[in-house]
């Protein structure tokens, strides 16, 4: 199967899904090129007359309107990261079959997930819930550039009438809820610089941050219970700058402090923790995120769980599904594959990992 950049690629999706995995992944979309595969899930999307669909650059969203007394969203990114660079790698465009495992790039990350959209965009001509369905670009760089973020800026109204949001992020078949919130400060302190065989005249800034790390190095994060998750957070130095040459007392050093917070703190509270903790010192906040809640206790979210029969886990990393919780949508991850493949040069999924995903998730819609 094959594309150029004049013709766009026909999707089957109401074949194997693992099959339709593997026909979006051949078509190459490292963040920055999804135009070829966005074209291609327009297109499959337009031919469907039960959903409206909209294109925002290289994102799409397609929504049913059956009037339905709950509506979700089911979202997933439509590019990858580059392709490996090792010779032989197979984790990497086109896609290759070892039994029922497919390999290539995006096989966990996340065309399966992707094709697990399509195929319930297809076959739920009429859910039981309505269903906003929202491919987007730019997930795998830098977060000014994701196209969900656009998204949420340009067509709010898209997105803001669900009362629950999937992620379709490789989970293994488990439920994800939330995620930890996270920010970085700089914590800096000063002295005065003298030639280091002088060292009585001047002050040491490295040594005054000792007590920094000190403190950082005997607090005990703590795990907090949230709807239903514990959050276990962490609060390190991850960072150290400090000193100008090997004969100098240095008159600055700095530490930068990286805080995981639980979603049940706001950036507020959070911050003012790590500023009790390194009270006395002088502590300068460079970025912060919000975590998620899980919202496993929203109606939606309860009959999700209990329908397709996963644990639910909480989420460290900060992911999209907090996007969704900035607009007051809770929102989990649950997708085929698993997540420590993702990137790798070897990324690969099972075939039977992809069909289960759309068994449970139509178990749930259907
Ligand atoms: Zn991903």
């Amino acid at each position: 199967m094959s594309t150029t950049s004049s013709e766009t690629l026909s999707l089957d999706l109401r074949g194997d899904v693992a099959h339709l995995t593997a026909a979006l992944m051949d078509i190459e979309s490292v963040s920055g090129n999804e135009t070829a595969i966005a074209d291609a899930v327009e297109a499959a999307l337009r031919a469907l007359p039960h959903l409206s669909v909209l294109r925002d650059g290289d994102a799409i969203v397609a929504r049913t309107s059956l009037g339905r007394a709950q509506r979700v969203v089911l979202a997933g990114h439509l590019d990858t990261v580059p392709l490996p660079t090792t010779p032989g790698s197979r984790g990497t465009v086109p896609s290759s079959w070892e039994g029922e495992t497919l390999y290539g790039r995006g096989a966990t990350d996340m065309k399966g997930g992707v094709a697990v959209q399509l195929a319930l965009a297809a076959a739920l001509t009429e859910p039981n819930a309505d269903i906003t369905y929202v491919f987007y670009d730019h997930e795998e760089v830098e977060a000014s550039l994701s196209g969900l973020g656009r998204l949420v800026d340009h067509h709010p109204e898209l997105l803001t009438d669900a009362s629950f949001a999937i992620l379709l992020e490789p989970t293994n078949g488990a439920v994800e809820g939330g995620c930890n919130g996270t920010m970085r400060f700089k914590v800096a302190t000063t002295g005065t610089a003298a030639h280091s065989a002088r060292a009585w005249m001047g002050e040491n800034a490295i040594h005054k941050a000792a007590p920094i790390l000190a403190r950082l190095a005997a607090h005990e994060p703590a795990t907090i219970h949230v709807d239903g998750l514990d959050y276990r957070e962490s609060l390190n130095a991850v960072r150290i700058h400090g000193g100008v040459a090997g004969n100098v007392i240095p008159d600055r050093c700095e530490v930068e402090v990286n805080y995981r917070f639980a979603p049940s703190r706001s950036i507020e509270e959070a911050d003012a923790y790590v500023r009790e903790l390194l009270e006395g010192f002088d502590v300068e906040r460079t970025d912060a995120a919000a975590g998620a809640r899980p919202g496993l206790d929203v109606p939606a979210a309860a009959s999700f769980v209990a329908a397709v029969g996963a644990r639910a886990l909480p989420k460290y990393g900060w992911t999209d599904v907090a996007r969704f919780s900035a607009l007051g949508i809770p929102a989990v991850n649950f997708g085929p594959g698993d997540a420590l493949l993702a990137h790798s040069d070897n990324e690969h999924v099972e075939a039977d990992a992809i069909r289960e995903c759309l068994a449970a998730l139509t178990r749930w819609l259907a």
